[in-house]
């Protein structure tokens, strides 16, 4: 079930069905990867082929940002937006009351560890049995130490690329678990970024708040979703 963006296929769930597909992913005999797509991860794939490679294996491919909405909606297919972080909070949710062991990587240190005690305070019964900021340079240990830990929900926030290209190599060293790419997620749960305001959120432009708010992101980003969308439509997605 999925529809086909620049060659890319894109999972066509409701926020429910995703949820309940991610749970079946958690009980799974391998570790499954969720990407969280959005106009950004098109560019890179699109200059990356081993990118590209890494979202066609994925599991689950679920719309993030309104960017990729906006541009299925111009080839004329409606999906339904799951924003990456409401879809991780809910399995953090789903973790916590049937007692699933989770880890979560990524972000500056003060960021994880105020994000991870909120995070536990928030929801009651969370087993956060593994935690590591994202700046380190040896893989390796962050893998073993999550293959000793067994988590079988592990969030990774280390930006994209690089947590897809993280996920995507735990596939052959790690227990079963899922894995999902979180982008900024843990500098929203720690507070030291303010989500945006519900009506930008019911909008669907949390990414022009954002832009607006953090003026380094702005020249990377805003000339993205033009872009974007102008491909997409040139392209007629016959690529
Ligand atoms: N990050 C990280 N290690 C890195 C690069 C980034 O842990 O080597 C974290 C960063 O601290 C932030 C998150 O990844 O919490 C998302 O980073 P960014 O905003 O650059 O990525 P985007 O959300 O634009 O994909």
């Amino acid at each position: 079930m999925g529809v086909e963006l620049l060659g890319l296929n894109i999972d066509n769930y409701t926020f429910e069905e995703a949820i309940t597909t991610a749970k079946e992913l958690i009980d799974g005999h391998k570790v499954s990867q969720v990407v969280t797509i959005n106009p950004e991860m098109f560019q890179t794939a699109e200059k990356d082929q081993n990118f590209a490679n890494i979202i066609k294996e994925a599991e689950m491919v679920i719309p993030d940002g309104v960017g990729v909405k906006i541009a299925l909606k111009l080839i004329g297919k409606d999906v339904a937006r799951i924003p990456g972080i409401d879809f991780a909070k809910r399995l953090l949710k789903e973790a916590a009351s049937s007692g699933i062991p989770v880890a979560i990587v990524g972000s500056k240190e003060e960021v994880i560890t105020k994000a991870v005690t909120n995070l536990q305070k928030e929801i009651s019964g969370l087993n956060i049995v593994y935690y590591h900021n994202g700046y380190f340079n040896n893989d390796e240990e962050i893998y073993n130490e999550l293959k000793v830990k067994s988590p079988k929900l592990i969030l990774v926030a280390l930006g994209s690329p690089k947590q897809e290209q993280f996920i995507y190599n735990a596939k052959k060293l790690l227990n079963p678990a899922l894995m999902i790419g979180v982008g900024g997620s843990l500098d929203v749960w720690s507070g030291y970024i303010k989500r945006a305001p519900k009506i930008f959120q019911i909008l669907g432009l949390e990414w022009l708040y954002r832009t607006i708010s953090q003026p380094s992101r702005f020249k990377r980003i805003f000339p993205t979703l033009p872009l974007f969308l102008i491909k997409v439509l040139s392209s007629n997605n016959k690529i």
